[in-house]
């Protein structure tokens, strides 16, 4: 077990029978283990130049922003409906049962701003999905893809496109 597995919980049946939830909350309490998540994060793109860190709420603001300080970037949230005042860009994406949105700013990201997405866990990858097709509908330069967890069964990482870098710090 790595350093970073012992901070995350696996819980049995949520949010519903079957599912086995990855909690990070454990982690992000850890000092010590939220900071050297943050710089194992940070590695792979250091010398990336890059600009903005984009993070889908909710979880992936609180590694998005810390990860954008450590990058020098700044941060900008891709929230769900509802909590962005217009003029808003949005992106519609299928989920298991229905469909969800996400939405941004319309001026969010500058033309060809050099942009980083993170979230908290890849599972069947269509909200990574839908937040690059977001970023690249407001104009900016996709530089790549973190998440702290890939679960690897679910096959995400396919529906990313393969030529930009996606990084997944534990893997299940
Ligand atoms: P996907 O669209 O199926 O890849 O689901 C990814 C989204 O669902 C992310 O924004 C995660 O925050 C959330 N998610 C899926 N599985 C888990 C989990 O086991 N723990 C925490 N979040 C999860």
């Amino acid at each position: 077990m790595s350093y970073f597995d012992s901070l995350i919980r696996e819980v049995a049946d949520f949010p519903k029978p079957g599912v086995v939830f990855r909690d990070v909350t454990p982690l992000l309490a850890d000092a010590g283990g939220f900071a050297r998540c943050i710089d194992a994060l940070a590695e792979p793109w250091q010398g990336s130049e890059v600009q903005a860190v984009c993070g889908i709420e909710s979880r992936g603001f609180i590694f998005g922003a810390a990860l954008a300080q450590k990058l020098h970037a700044g941060f900008v949230p891709l929230r769900k409906p509802g909590k962005l005042p217009p003029p808003l860009v949005e992106v519609a994406y299928q989920l298991e049962y229905g469909s969800d949105r996400l939405q941004a700013r319309n001026d969010a990201l500058r033309p060809g701003e050099r942009t980083l997405i993170v979230d908290d866990v890849l599972a069947t990858g269509g909200t990574l999905a839908a937040a690059q097709e977001l970023v690249l509908k407001l104009g900016a330069e996709l530089v790549g893809a973190s998440v702290l967890i890939e679960l690897e069964a679910l096959q995400g990482r396919s529906r990313w496109p393969g030529a930009t870098p996606l990084h997944a710090l534990l893997r299940y």
